[in-house]
């Protein structure tokens, strides 16, 4: 039987609805604190959904997704860039929109030797001497993405008026992620495919991604190459239908992964480059609606070859008996297609550790 990889996070929100109740989020954020919480809940996971292989009995203190350096959420990029990021009572950072007018003299930023580069290197020191061992969560983006958290929708707008300072924009950006792309590889190793993540091109038409953004993402697919690979991508193309897109990500060098709704064309997608996977991304609404209409959308998933399955946007209305209830068909219909679901979930928010490390004050240096 071939493993299906399922893999959950929860929002914020999720936890502070089905595991604040009884115990309270640290009054003080501290990295004691933030341990004991990310402890919590791993024994909390396993006593809720411990029959699937989620969480741990008897969580100890070791390398895990506690020793993970992220900086500024998804927004490192824009960050680099100048973008201003406030926080609100709320979980995330909010990019302070300029214009595209404003940004034509920004030029691109090498992050090796950047203070916020040496942040990084600090922090993944601080991590290894607690834990052992370190990874990270810092998402390239892409040049839409990070385009998007700099002007917000007037990207695309522009991308009809103007599309040559846009395509200038596009260049520092992607120079930008270049550069980062090397840091992280030379200090953390692995990113080979490419990661490459598009949550916002389903905004515009396939036609305009084409022309305007798919020279810019072929680029970003080289970046392995630059460093002696063959190019290789990873798209996300987030939880919406990746078809009217298919015939163009076709045309991205050494496309190795798509990731989108599981309601997507999956066998066209896996058609458009020999080996491609699938990543089926499976929205809330699937696991608290009618099972029945889950049922036959898991079945048709399998029948074309889903590589594995991710939800990731477990909100707080999906409660712990709708997922019991999802993973058990998950399981049964796995099982019918001759898979073996192998679960497991995130027990911290990316956003959690960042607030906790009581670092997240934008600008602010680490102690
Ligand atoms: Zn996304």
């Amino acid at each position: 039987m071939n493993d299906l990889p399922v893999s959950l996070y929860f929002m914020p929100e999720w936890w502070d609805r089905h595991f604040h109740g009884r115990t309270p989020r640290p009054a003080r954020p501290s990295q004691p604190a933030l341990e004991a919480m990310y402890l919590a809940r791993l024994r909390f996971l396993y006593e809720q959904f411990g029959r699937w292989g989620i969480g741990e009995e008897r969580p100890t203190r070791g390398p895990g997704q506690i020793s993970t350096v992220i900086r500024y959420g998804f927004d490192l990029v824009p960050a680099l860039l100048g973008t201003q990021l406030d926080l609100a009572d709320a979980w995330g950072f909010y990019p302070r929109l300029r214009s595209l007018a404003a940004l034509h003299s920004v030029k691109p930023v090498d992050i090796r030797g950047h203070p916020e580069g040496e942040w990084i290197l600090r922090e993944k020191e601080r991590l290894e001497r607690l834990y052992g061992r370190c990874s990270h969560c810092i998402d390239l983006g892409s040049v839409t993405n990070n385009a998007f958290r700099m002007i917000g929708e007037e990207l695309y707008a522009e991308l009809l008026h103007d599309p040559a300072a846009v395509e200038s924009l596009f260049g520092t950006i992607l120079a930008t992620m270049s550069a980062l792309y090397d840091f992280l590889v030379d200090h953390f190793g692995g990113m080979n495919p490419v990661p490459i993540s598009n949550c916002n091109v389903g905004l515009m038409s396939p036609a305009l991604y084409e022309r305007r953004v798919l020279p810019f993402d072929a680029r970003q697919s080289q970046f392995a190459e630059h460093r002696g690979g063959a190019p290789r991508a990873a798209v996300h193309h987030c939880d919406v239908p990746v078809d009217r897109f298919l015939p163009a990500y076709a045309k991205l060098p050494g496309l190795a992964s798509i990731q989108a709704a599981i309601s997507s064309d999956i066998r066209a997608a896996k058609a458009v480059a020999g080996g491609c996977a699938f990543s089926a991304l499976v929205s809330p609404g699937y696991l608290c609606g009618d099972l029945a209409v889950f049922e036959r959308v898991l079945r048709d998933a399998f029948a074309a070859g889903a590589d594995d399955l991710a939800l990731w946007n477990v909100d707080s209305q999906t409660d712990a008996e709708a997922l019991r209830r999802a993973f058990d068909l998950i399981e049964a219909v796995a099982c019918e297609a001759g898979r073996r679901a192998r679960f497991t979930a995130m027990p911290l928010c990316w956003e959690e550790i960042e607030w906790a490390h009581a670092r997240c004050a934008v600008g602010e240096s680490s102690p």
